[in-house]
């Protein structure tokens, strides 16, 4: 600190550090980094597999919500530390790639990361620890091939994907349901899967939440369902062979904009300005009429006295339909998103078999569906459930189901969850750890040790003893030759998981260890963080 004088003479004080970034180099950095992203997958492990905890997360607002949901729980988590924040990504790039598996990709790259610390303090260099991980990946991810299965999607009304379905929502707060809603999610996608081509677009599967009943009354629902009802009451309730006019400016007359000044000097004139406005209105309404159309939905709102002329001019309508619901419904409809009044014209119409309104449950609230659809087959899934927290929930673990099913229509591969896929790939690492005569031959061993964690923390969080049960495992492996010995978490009597049926697919599990293994190589490559100091 030192005192300097300014032109005019004032004293002033200058920090010498202050702006100094704090710098952490070498060991210490790759310490640090790697300690800050346990600490993530610390948090997350407890809750993986079917007996998993959850965690109940509250936002600064005060929202809570309880999950246990891999990549909700890191994202609402506000992560602040830059490495750490590379397992939110990850966590992330696991959802939007694969949908499920979010918890474990996180867990694995947290024993991975353990592993390379140990390899650290032996004194071996990141990069001989990086390379080694690398090639213990391949080989892993080789070996899984080898020992999946391909499953008949079609056979036995589906069973197999419902199965699929059951292990997703198995670790869920809805697992109690876990079957009625697999068979929901499972009708869903075939419905709107193209097999052919086997594609599905995730799109046209709309999950509605709407709290109220119970998790029981959740259906499926074959058209699109909106939560808005007809802008009036006395509108019809249903549409017939419906011509859909999708708006997406208001419907209403233009304001005067208020830089302008309109001087009114008599009751005559602002009568005269009165009709102009309803004359202006009624050439909307016209305009939407004349096309042919026989409803409008409108995404932005329109004031009583428009509904009312809405009403008089027999042109239903819906109201504040949201930006999603409008693309789906132009989607699903064939409808142009109409901007302009003036644009609109018959071909820009959707079509669909009807528009009406139904009610749920004894509750006075009402919502609409649109049913069948010209272009292409919409469905709803409507969710129910005590409370926001439980509806939300519910989507998020319906989501992992989806997605499940829609991997295995693009790729019917199987392995079997449980902990026995990485079982089986740690024996194959390792045997290929003592082939490698170089130093890497430590970091594939870790690699191996690694796997072996995810069986070993899923019997933890199941109440038993890890290292018996994976020691058992292990053995039965090897001496039965069998890739499906896992974790009988839920203590059905059989260590075998294709008799309980876990199925995870092939592309969750390849994706998982190859994403883990590239984020611990990007956290051991740096060696040099460079922060402000208030970091
Ligand atoms: P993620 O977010 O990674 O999907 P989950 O909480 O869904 O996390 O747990 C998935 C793990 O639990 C997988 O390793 C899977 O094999 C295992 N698992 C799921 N159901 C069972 C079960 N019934 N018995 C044993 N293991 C199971
Ligand atoms: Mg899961």
């Amino acid at each position: 600190m030192s005192l300097a004088f300014d032109d005019y003479g004032r004293p002033y004080i200058i920090l010498r550090d202050q702006g100094q970034k704090k710098r952490m180099k070498g060991l210490e950095a790759y310490k640090s980094n790697i300690l800050a992203a346990k600490a993530v997958a610390n948090t997350l492990s407890s809750s993986l597999g079917p007996k998993g905890m959850d965690k109940m997360l509250v936002s600064p607002d005060g929202d809570v919500s309880v999950t246990n949901d891999g990549a909700t729980i890191v994202e609402k988590m506000e992560i602040q530390h830059p490495t750490a924040k590379l397992l939110v990504e990850l966590s992330q790039s696991q959802d939007a790639e694969i949908g499920d598996g979010t918890t474990g990709v996180v867990v694995l790259a947290g024993k991975l990361l353990e592993q390379a610390l140990t390899l650290l303090d032996k004194g071996i260099h990141p990069l001989k620890i990086s390379d080694g991980f690398d090639r213990a990946c391949d080989v892993a991810i080789k070996h899984l091939e080898t020992i999946s299965e391909e499953i008949d999607i079609q056979a036995n009304e589906h069973e197999a994907l419902i199965q699929a379905a059951c292990t997703a929502l198995g670790s869920k707060v809805v697992s109690k349901r876990k079957r009625e809603l697999g068979k929901i999610a499972v009708t869903a996608v075939l419905d709107v899967a193209d097999l052919a081509r086997r594609d599905v677009n995730l799109d046209l599967i709309k999950i509605q939440t709407k709290t109220g009943g119970s998790v029981e009354d959740t259906r499926l629902i074959s058209g699109i369902l909106i939560d808005k009802d007809m802008s009036h009451p006395q509108m019809p309730k249903e549409v017939k062979e419906a011509k859909i006019c999708l708006l997406t400016c208001p419907f209403e007359p233009p304001k005067p904009k208020t830089k302008h000044n309109i001087n009114i000097s008599s009751a005559e004139d602002y009568k005269k300005l009165y009709l102009q406005e309803q004359q202006y209105f009624v050439d909307m309404v016209k305009l939407v009429k004349d096309s042919g159309a026989n409803i409008a939905l409108c995404q932005w709102g329109f004031d009583d006295e428009a509904n009312h002329l809405l009403l008089q001019n027999e042109l239903p309508a819906v109201r504040w339909v949201s930006g999603t619901d409008v693309e789906l419904i132009a989607m699903a409809t064939g409808a142009r998103i109409i901007p302009r009044f003036q644009e609109i014209t018959p071909e820009k119409l959707g079509k669909a078999g009807s528009v009406k309104e139904v009610q749920f449950g004894t509750s006075n609230e009402r919502m609409l569906v649109i049913e069948n659809c010209q272009c292409t087959k919409a469905v709803t899934i409507l969710i129910r459930g005590g409370s926001q927290m439980i509806v939300d929930e519910a989507k998020r673990s319906i989501h992992d189901a989806i997605c499940v099913i829609r991997n295995l229509i693009k790729d019917n591969r199987i392995v079997y969850g449980g902990g026995s896929a990485e079982l089986a790939c740690a024996i194959q690492v390792l045997q290929y750890a003592d082939e490698v005569s170089s130093v890497e031959q430590y970091a594939i061993r870790s690699f191996a040790d690694a796997l072996e964690g995810i069986p070993n923390c899923l019997a933890d969080n199941c109440g038993l003893n890890p290292i018996t049960s994976v020691a058992q495992a292990k053995s039965r492996q090897l001496q039965e030759n069998n890739p499906r010995i896992g974790i009988d978490c839920m203590e059905l009597g059989t260590t075998d998981m294709k008799e309980q049926r876990i199925y995870e697919t092939l592309s969750s599990k390849k994706q998982q260890i190859q994403l883990a293994t590239q984020v611990v190589k990007m956290i051991l490559k740096i060696d040099d963080v460079i922060a402000p100091d208030d970091y």
